[in-house]
């Protein structure tokens, strides 16, 4: 059970890069694809996962830097779950996963790789994908993908 939902095992990698700042905050002011965004909502926006644990690896946040789960308003908890539950069908529509794990880490002793800023992790989930990679050929969890990743799952966003 414990190797079906594991993302935390990548984000540690990004500890380093967050020193220099938060990096949904920066996707929240900066542009969709230097920021890896797939779709914005008015308080909450996905962002891809730079380090995905497998691709389409989404992460929905609130777009205030808000550390505290139970911090969230209720129209940021309301939009988070769904703009999740539209990115499940942008997932559905592109990459067809056969399931999927929708998770909070919270502090970093839960795989939070990001503390200050709470995001939900929205995992599209293959047969055989716990080594990291789908079972689709044409899909790879490779960092130069990532810019098309973005691109299609933005173009099959379900309109609200
Ligand atoms: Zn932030």
């Amino acid at each position: 059970m414990e190797r079906l939902w594991a993302p935390w095992r990548l984000e540690y990698i990004t500890a380093a890069e967050e020193a220099a700042g938060c990096f949904l905050c920066a996707a929240v002011e900066g542009d969709d694809e230097q920021g890896l965004v797939v779709a914005r909502g008015r308080q909450a926006l996905v962002v891809l996962n730079k380090y995905p644990y497998a691709s389409g690896h989404l992460l929905v946040a609130p777009a205030r830097h808000e550390g505290e789960f139970g911090g969230l308003t209720d129209e940021e908890a309301t939009e988070i779950h769904r703009l999740a539950s539209q990115g499940l069908g942008a997932l559905a529509e592109t990459y067809s996963p056969q399931g999927y794990n929708l998770g909070w880490n919270l502090g970093r002793i839960a795989g939070a790789g990001l503390p200050g800023h709470v995001h939900l992790h929205v995992v599209p989930r293959w047969a055989g994908d716990t080594n990291f990679m789908p079972v689709l050929a044409d899909v790879k969890v490779l960092p130069e993908h990532l810019l098309e990743t973005r691109r299609r799952l933005a173009a099959a966003w379900p309109s609200a």
